[in-house]
C-alpha cells in the first residue's frame, strides 16, 4: 500500500445530478470525519449521529469546508475500509451534485484535508500494484469506458473478468515448465533428473505457441472492437458519397459519436454496423488532382485507402463506368483492403453499369444495388459488410480476447520466441539456445500480465487513463 492518500473528481466535470469524489490511502477515513458531517441517525440506531463512517454503508450529510465550516452541498457519503475496495486500500467516496463550482470547491476541501490530487489513472494503478487486478484487466477497465458499441463492451468486460490473462498464465506456465527442466538438466548434467517422457519439452512448447496464436488470432478482432475499423468510402465526385454516409449513419440504431478525426480533409464518423465499429472515411476523391491543393488531397486519401480495412467503391449506375471510375477501382486493386462496389443511384432506373464492366476493373468483391436516396439496398449493403469484416465467421461476442495494440505486439513477440525454441529443441544440444528464447516468451506475456512490467511501461499505460479512474 502506498503512504500518501489520493483524491480526484471521478466523474466528468459539468452539470449532471451527481458528481463523485474519490479519496483513496490511509487517510480515507479521517478525511470523511474533516469534511463530512452526517445528519440524522445515519449509522448508529435512532438514538443520535454517528460518531464514525462505519466501513461500506451510505450516510447523508453535508460536506463543509473543515477549515470554515462552511457547508458546501449536501452530500451521500460512504467509506469503504481495505482491503474490499476498488483500490484494496481505504477508499472514501462523496457524492455531491455536479457542477463545476462545487465539485471543485470539495476537491479543495478534500485536499486540505490531507489528500493529494491524484494523477491520471493512478486509482487503477493502485489496484494493479495491490494486486486486485494485473495489468490487462486494468486495460481492459479503459476498453469499458471507450467502448463504442456493444460488442466492444462485452469484450472488454470479459477482459476484466481475467478472460485473456487466464489464457497467457496457461501458455506462460507451460514456458515455465519447460524452462525449470531445461535449466535443471543444464545446471545439474551428472546429477539424475526425473526424467520426462519423449516429446514432453516440445509438447510443452507446441501447447504455449498454439494458445498464443490463438491470441493473436483474435488481437485483430480486439482492435476492430476497440479502434473501430477503418473504413474508406472512395469515389469520384458526385456519385453519392456524402449521401450513402449520410444514409448509413440515418439508419443505424446505435449511437453516433463522431471519432476525433485525424484528418482535415475527410469527415470521419463513427458507424456501428451490426455490432462492428467502423471509422468511416469519406474521402476527397482519389481521381489526379488537376492543382496543387486539391493534391495534397489526394494524396492523403491514397494515404487513406492504403491503410483502410474496407473500400466501399461508390459508382453511378446510371453513369455508366468512365474513365475517372476505372483509375479508382484500379487504385484500389493492390490494397487488399476487401472492397465493396456500390453502384448507387438504382433507383434512376436500370443501372447502366454492368458487373462485367466491374470485373474488368475490379477482380472480386461484391456488388451491391443502393440507393441512398431511398435507402434501397440498404439492409443488403449492412449484411455485406458484415460478411466482409466477419468473413461469414461469428467473431464478435464470443472467444474474443480483446487485446490492446501493446498486447498485440507482446503476443507476437512471445510467438516469434517459441518458434526459435521450438527449433531449437529439434536441433540436438539446442537446450541452451531453447532456453533464451523461452525466458524471452515468458517475459513477453508477463508484460501483458504486468508480471515483467517495468515503470516506463505502467506510467505510458496509466497515463492514457483519465483523472479519477
Ligand atoms: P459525393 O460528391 O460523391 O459525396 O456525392 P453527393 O452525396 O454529394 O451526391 C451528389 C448528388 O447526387 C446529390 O445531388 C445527391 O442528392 C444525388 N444523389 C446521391 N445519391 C443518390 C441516389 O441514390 N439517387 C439519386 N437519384 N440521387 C442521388
Amino acid at each position: 500500500m502506498e503512504g500518501d492518500t489520493i483524491a480526484a473528481i471521478s466523474t466528468p466535470v459539468g452539470e449532471a445530478g451527481i458528481g463523485i469524489i474519490r479519496v483513496s490511502g490511509p487517510k480515507a477515513h479521517s478525511i470523511g470525519e474533516k469534511v463530512f458531517r452526517p445528519k440524522g441517525g445515519g449509522g448508529q440506531g435512532a438514538a443520535g449521529l454517528p460518531d464514525k463512517l462505519e466501513s461500506h454503508r451510505l450516510f447523508y450529510g453535508h460536506v463543509i469546508d473543515a477549515g470554515t465550516s462552511e457547508v458546501l452541498d449536501e452530500a451521500m457519503a460512504c467509506f469503504m475500509a481495505s482491503p474490499r475496495t476498488y483500490t484494496r486500500e481505504d477508499v472514501l467516496e462523496i457524492d455531491v451534485h455536479s457542477g463545476p463550482r462545487v465539485l471543485s470547491r470539495v476537491l479543495s476541501a478534500v485536499l486540505a484535508a490531507g489528500a493529494r490530487a491524484a494523477e491520471p489513472g493512478e486509482f487503477t494503478r493502485r489496484a494493479f500494484l495491490n494486486g486486485r487486478l494485473d495489468l490487462a484487466q486494468a486495460e481492459s477497465v479503459m476498453g469499458i469506458i471507450r467502448a463504442q458499441t456493444d460488442a466492444a463492451r462485452r469484450a472488454a468486460v470479459e477482459g476484466l473478468d481475467g478472460r485473456l490473462s487466464k489464457e497467457i498464465g496457461r501458455a506462460r506456465r507451460g514456458i515455465m515448465q519447460a524452462l525449470a527442466y531445461i535449466e535443471a538438466t543444464l545446471d545439474f548434467p551428472d546429477e539424475e533428473i526425473d526424467p520426462v517422457p519423449e516429446g514432453w519439452l516440445e509438447s510443452r512448447v507446441e501447447e504455449a505457441l498454439r494458445v498464443i496464436e490463438q491470441l493473436v488470432a483474435s488481437a485483430g478482432t480486439g482492435r476492430i472492437l476497440r479502434e473501430g475499423l477503418p473504413t474508406v468510402i472512395a469515389g469520384r465526385p458526385n456519385v453519392g458519397k456524402s449521401s450513402l454516409l449520410n444514409a448509413l449513419l440515418g439508419t443505424e440504431r446505435a449511437i453516433v459519436t463522431p471519432v476525433p478525426g485525424t484528418t482535415r480533409d475527410a469527415i470521419e464518423e463513427g458507424l456501428n454496423v451490426r455490432g462492428i465499429p467502423l471509422r468511416v472515411i469519406d474521402t476527397a476523391g482519389l481521381r489526379q488532382a488537376v492543382d496543387a491543393v486539391e493534391r495534397i488531397g489526394v494524396e492523403r486519401s491514397r494515404e487513406l485507402v492504403h491503410r483502410a480495412g474496407l473500400v466501399l467503391l461508390v459508382l453511378d449506375a446510371a453513369e455508366g463506368l468512365t474513365a475517372d471510375d476505372r483509375e479508382i477501382a484500379q487504385e484500389l486493386v493492390g490494397t487488399g483492403a476487401p472492397v465493396l462496389v456500390i453502384l448507387n443511384k438504382v433507383d434512376l432506373g436500370k443501372p447502366t453499369v454492368t458487373e462485367r464492366d466491374i470485373r474488368e476493373v475490379l477482380p472480386s468483391g461484391a456488388v451491391l444495388l443502393v440507393s441512398a436516396l431511398t435507402g434501397e439496398g440498404l439492409v443488403e449493403l449492412e449484411e455485406a459488410i458484415y460478411q466482409a469484416v466477419t468473413g461469414g465467421r461469428v467473431m464478435l461476442g464470443e472467444g474474443v480476447a480483446a487485446g490492446t495494440a501493446r498486447q498485440e505486439a507482446a503476443l507476437r513477440e512471445a510467438a516469434r520466441y517459441l518458434n526459435e525454441a521450438r527449433n531449437s529443441l529439434r536441433t540436438t544440444g539446442g537446450l541452451d539456445l531453447a532456453a533464451i528464447d523461452l525466458r524471452g516468451a515468458a517475459d513477453s506475456l508477463g508484460r501483458i500480465t504486468g508480471e515483467t512490467a517495468g515503470e516506463d511501461l505502467l506510467d505510458e499505460i496509466f497515463s492514457q487513463f483519465c483523472i479519477g479512474k
